[in-house]
């Protein structure tokens, strides 16, 4: 898809601040500092757009951004703080657990992990949890860019084993400076959100 516009139409906690729009909706999660923000940016040709802070302590939102008029982007606040206390931890979960299983207009979620390392605990959790809902997931390394080409293959296949995947599981790797991955990660969305 071409984008020219992207707008962040809602900063959500709960179902009743959810868009009404109807439009199909691809949500993006990872640990905080994986490159979210980087590869969202790729995707939709800028070079930053307005982010609400990830920083631990402030208000973590699902943030909802309308995609030409066709599709949302839902960004979701960054798992794998250490520093955020047990009951924020519980209400982000409890949050993103009622969006992700509740929301109808939910096509797929494309997990972020950090090619440079194996997966975290939050990262395996998160992976089993979505296929444990039947959530269509596209697991993207970032930073692929960090990692000699030659060290690719492995780089998927560590990743595929720590995370429990199948082989019909996909996985891409994603470069944002060399903006690698791009088009396959749009085939991938355009896919599950318009069939
Ligand atoms: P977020 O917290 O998940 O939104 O992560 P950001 O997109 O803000 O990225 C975190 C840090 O990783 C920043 O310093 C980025 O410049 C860097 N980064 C993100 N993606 C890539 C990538 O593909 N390659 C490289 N080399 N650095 C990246």
């Amino acid at each position: 898809m071409e984008v020219n516009n992207v707008e962040l139409v809602m900063s959500a906690v709960a179902p009743e601040q959810y868009p009404t729009t109807g439009y199909p909706e691809i949500a993006f999660v990872g640990r905080s500092n994986v490159g979210k923000s980087s590869l969202t940016n790729v995707l939709i040709n800028r070079r930053s757009y307005a982010r609400t802070s990830s920083q631990p302590g402030k208000t973590q939102t699902l943030n909802f951004y309308n995609v030409e008029d066709q599709l949302y982007f839902v960004d979701v606040p960054g798992y794998g703080y250490a520093k955020v206390s047990q009951a924020e931890r519980e209400r982000w979960g409890q949050m993103i657990e009622t969006y992700l299983t509740q929301r109808e207009q939910l096509r797929g979620v494309i997990q972020l992990v950090d090619a440079r390392h194996e997966p975290t605990k939050d990262d395996i959790q998160m992976f089993q949890w979505l296929a444990y809902y039947d959530l269509p997931t596209l697991v993207v390394a970032t930073k692929a860019d960090k990692i000699p080409r030659s060290k690719w293959n492995k780089v998927e296949s560590t990743m595929r084993k720590g995370l429990g995947m199948t082989p019909d599981n996909p996985l891409l790797l994603f470069s944002a400076p060399q903006k690698m991955g791009k088009d396959a990660i749009w085939d991938w969305i355009e896919t599950q959100a318009f069939g």
